[in-house]
């Protein structure tokens, strides 16, 4: 008997087709569906911690909101001429680890022997693609290493002597590690003084709708044993995802690795359909409960911005489209 299927595939394929295109239109759809109000913003953090006006030299403070004014500024330029969030975020990033203001790059904290060993993430909410490097020496600019590792190379982390041969390899600026060094990092070692947080991060969101989100550090003063944060670890520090968020953490980071933070807010948004507001505040919630000090930054694909931090400051801004540029240092300024 004649199976009518089995001896005409000129039908099979045709069904197949129609199936494949009507997918390919559901897809398409979705898309459109989805597609963000297109407004784009930047947030940016440079720390949190015991950051208190009446300890704050005026020079200093004043120093702190022009460094953060020009990363706005600067990544929230690139947006506007149509470039992407990684960029935006790279650049913002970038002038911050150069500023020895902030305990990323030049500036960073010393290690209990002395040294600086610098950590750092980027990730990409369009595709999830992410990449970091931890403990490295000699690299200028550890977020464009962190990068080159997410475009260039089959890997999400690399480490230390590793590392640091990968960012050579990729034409990146190296110095010799005296470079990272200030005195007023040094007295910190020496000194037991306030708990300060000066990792930087930030967040951007493009005219595309995609999210990109990074962190920058030296961690924690005083660290041993080749210790590494949550600031290069994807998930605790740093996530991005465009159906949800864009976060960057900053605080003490064991707590933020053992919650993993960065992706409980995500989850949050997409399991339990909280704002970005809310999904942050809840993580900031179970942070304060494990006695965890710090604060994060994180946008949504509309631009929705939030600042949560449970220290006494956290230096931190915002620029969204149609609006001027937000930067606040102190609590009050909530
Ligand atoms: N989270 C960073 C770390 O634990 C420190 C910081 O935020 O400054 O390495």
């Amino acid at each position: 008997m004649n199976h009518p299927i089995k001896f005409q595939p000129g039908y099979l394929s045709l069904f197949f087709l129609t199936v494949l295109f009507s997918c390919q239109q559901t897809v398409e759809k979705q898309k459109v569906a989805e597609a963000p109000a297109g407004k784009i913003a930047i947030v940016i953090h440079g720390g949190a911690g015991t950051i208190k006006r009446e300890n704050m030299d005026s020079l200093l403070e004043t120093a702190y909101r022009q460094q953060l004014n020009t990363a706005l500024d600067t990544a929230y330029s690139i947006l506007e001429s149509g470039g992407a969030s990684c960029d935006a975020i790279m650049a913002a990033i970038t002038l911050m680890e150069n500023s020895p203001l902030f305990n990323a790059g030049k500036g960073a904290v010393f290690t209990a022997t002395g040294e600086n060993e610098l950590d750092a993430s980027i990730m990409s909410g369009s595709d999830l693609n992410a990449g970091a490097v931890a403990g490295v020496k000699t690299v200028r600019n550890p977020i464009l290493a962190a990068y080159q590792v997410m475009t260039n190379s089959p890997h999400v982390m690399l480490a230390r002597e590793g590392a640091e041969q990968f960012a050579e390899e990729q034409g990146l600026q190296m110095v010799d590690p005296n470079y990272f060094k200030t005195d007023r990092r040094e007295e910190q070692l020496t000194r037991i003084i306030k708990k300060e947080y000066g990792t930087v991060g930030a967040v951007a969101v493009d005219q595309q709708g995609n999210i990109c989100a990074a962190t920058s550090t030296g961690g924690m003063t005083n660290k041993k044993w080749g210790r590494i944060g949550d600031s290069p670890i994807i998930g605790a520090g740093t996530y991005a995802n465009n159906k949800t968020c864009g976060f960057s953490g900053t605080g003490h980071g064991e707590y933020y690795i053992r919650a993993a933070a960065g992706h409980d807010v995500s989850a949050l948004m997409e399991y339990k359909e909280l704002s970005v507001h809310e999904a942050t505040q809840a993580v900031m919630d179970k942070l304060s409960a494990m006695n965890a000090a710090g604060g994060m930054i994180a946008l949504d694909n509309k631009g929705n911005v939030a600042m949560p931090f449970n220290t006494s400051g956290m230096y931190r801004g915002y620029k969204r489209e149609g609006e001027t540029a937000v930067v606040k240092i102190f609590a009050d300024e909530r």
